[in-house]
């Protein structure tokens, strides 16, 4: 049994992670926004914590550290996340919803893993799995969608950095490209279901140890290309 903190489990892969490790018998600390919807509400129960937050609210972020912060947490899933504008050479880009795609996808899992480092520290098995994409890959040049792109090949980046300064604490961290799924995001047509995606995630999470940490996983535990 473990306590997982994920955030954004109102819906798509958060929700299912939220339901697969509570079906293990897993403790789960959910974040959510707005109204509690009826999938989230049936999974309501003992070992369910829900705490309302906005990942761009730096001091609610501070708050969810304070709270958490005697608690054992095993591993943290920085999984919320936006889509963020189109955005090409043909497509002028809002710098204030570029920026904010920036915060939600890259400052924010920065910022709830520093938050939540006491709570981590409280765990023997301390892990952090950050939701980033195939899509900031720099490996294989590709157009359009450049808030997105350029935000999660940022949270890379800023994750690499994390993992090695995490390193002496012994908490293993690891960023995961979930696949093209089902969700509002991957939308109808995606590869795969958002059960097969969170199913593939909770097994890397499981395997994450300090041999893999810092590295950019796909969801069935491959090594990504950066
Ligand atoms: P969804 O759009 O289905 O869900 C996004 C989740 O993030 C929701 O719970 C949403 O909450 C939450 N969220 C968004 N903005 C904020 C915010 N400011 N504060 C708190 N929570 C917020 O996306 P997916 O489930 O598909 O994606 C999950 C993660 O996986 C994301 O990081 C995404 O980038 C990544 N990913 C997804 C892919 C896919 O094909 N689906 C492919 C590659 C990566 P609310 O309901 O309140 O809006």
């Amino acid at each position: 049994m473990q306590t997982v903190l994920i955030s954004g489990v109102g819906r798509g892969i958060g929700l299912e992670l939220c339901r697969i490790f509570l079906s293990r018998g897993d403790k789960v600390i959910g974040t959510y926004r707005g109204n509690i919807g009826a999938a989230l509400q049936m999974l309501i129960g003992p070992h369910l914590t829900l705490v309302e937050l906005d990942v761009t609210d730096n001091v609610a972020i501070t708050e969810l550290g304070n709270k958490f912060a005697d608690t054992a947490i095993d591993l943290l899933i920085n999984n919320a996340g936006v889509i963020g504008p189109e955005g090409s050479l043909a497509q002028d880009i809002d710098s204030q919803q570029w920026l904010h795609t920036f915060h939600v996808n890259t400052i924010a899992p920065f910022q709830l893993t520093q938050a939540l480092l006491p709570a981590l520290q409280q765990s023997s098995k301390g892990r952090v799995m950050t939701l980033s994409s195939q899509m900031g890959s720099l490996h294989r040049a590709t157009t359009g969608m450049v808030a997105y792109r350029t935000s999660k090949a940022a949270v890379n980046k800023a994750m690499q950095v994390l993992a090695l300064e995490l390193t002496p604490m012994k908490i293993a961290m690891c960023m995961v490209h979930p696949g093209w799924v089902q969700t509002d995001m991957g939308g109808a047509d995606a590869d795969i279901s958002v059960v097969e995606s969170a199913q593939g995630l909770v097994k890397v999470s499981d395997q994450l140890n300090m041999d893999r940490t810092g590295q950019f996983l796909t969801w069935q535990g491959e090594v990504h290309p950066w």
